[in-house]
């Protein structure tokens, strides 16, 4: 099938390719953004709108689908340019206001927060539109669907625009590299919720999709695979937290150690990577785009508060 016109922009970030996407889709008066990325990124996202005659003025619909850094971080300037931002309900307060989104990653991110992620500015409350599931959007002759997606945060929303879903991280990480197929999860607490996810994948396989557009990184049309992997990955996933949870606290005495589930995940991660025939070089892009101690704090969160007796 056709897909609409959809220019992926490399946002080169933390200068990795092929780590953070915006999608650019034009229409007759300027240009939609699906993800906007980090404010740390918007001096290559002009450029690249440069590439195709546009500037941040042209821009007139940002659609994110969630409120993490990387993938609306830059949202509020685009809507100091005139953009109308369209996000889920539950993650809109957090745009408006996002002193509490800074403080919490300031604590992860310390004194390289700057950095890494630049300023995240407040999106003005006219320039918001806050969505819920089954939500239509209309821009020029563009129209998004979107669709309530959990389980990777509580705020997620897919957009699909004419049998393409921009799956935002619902959808995984995978990077387009001829000769591999390997995808993983982002797994981040406090949003993570395995069973969830779950559901939001047997939904979208109900669904006419024929391309993923995928944040972390590019457009894909093996729907049917991409979709059994991350099905396989989340089952994969529970499974080793169940088997780990019970050594690690015997091991540590009734006590977690964060650390040590960090390493032990970013091994059985690693070890599946190169079972898919990853080389060492594109493990370390995996692992910019997706850090695999997140997930290994998103899996105890989880396990903590929904498996545990
Ligand atoms: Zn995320």
């Amino acid at each position: 099938m056709p897909i609409p016109t959809i220019y992926p922009l490399d946002l080169n970030f933390h200068n990795t390719l092929t780590s953070i996407a915006s999608y650019l889709i034009p229409h007759a008066e300027g240009g939609v953004l699906v993800e906007c990325g980090p404010g740390s990124t918007l001096p290559t996202m002009q450029a690249r709108l440069k590439d195709h005659n546009l500037t941040p003025q042209d821009i007139t619909d940002v659609f994110v689908t969630h409120i993490h850094l990387d993938h609306a971080g830059a949202a509020g300037w685009f809507a100091n340019q005139g953009a109308r931002i369209h996000v889920h309900h539950v993650g809109a307060q957090h745009l408006l206001d996002p002193a509490k989104l800074i403080a919490s990653a300031s604590r992860i991110y310390g004194d390289k927060m700057d950095e890494l992620w630049g300023k995240f500015l407040p999106v003005p409350a006219d320039k918001l539109n806050i969505l819920h599931d089954e939500d239509e959007i209309t821009v020029n002759d563009l129209v998004f669907r979107a669709l309530d997606t959990p389980g990777h945060a509580y705020h997620h929303m897919a957009y699909i625009l004419d049998g393409v879903c921009f799956s935002g991280d619902v959808g995984g990480v995978r990077i387009a590299i001829p000769g591999y197929r390997h995808l993983r999860l982002p797994m981040p607490p406090p949003g993570l919720h395995l069973d969830k996810w779950r559901a939001t994948i047997q939904r979208l396989q109900q669904e006419n999709i024929h391309h993923l557009a995928l944040t972390h990184f590019g457009i894909f049309d093996d729907v049917e695979w991409h979709f059994q992997a991350i099905s396989e990955a989340l089952d994969a996933a529970d499974a080793w937290i169940r088997d780990v949870m019970p050594r690690a606290e015997k091991l540590e005495n009734g006590e977690i150690s964060k650390n040590w589930l960090r390493k032990e995940f970013m091994a059985w991660a690693k070890e599946r990577a190169l079972a898919a025939g990853l080389t060492e070089d594109l493990l370390n892009t995996y692992e910019e785009a997706n850090p695999s101690g997140m997930s290994a704090d998103g899996l105890l969160r989880y396990w903590r508060k929904f498996i545990k007796e």
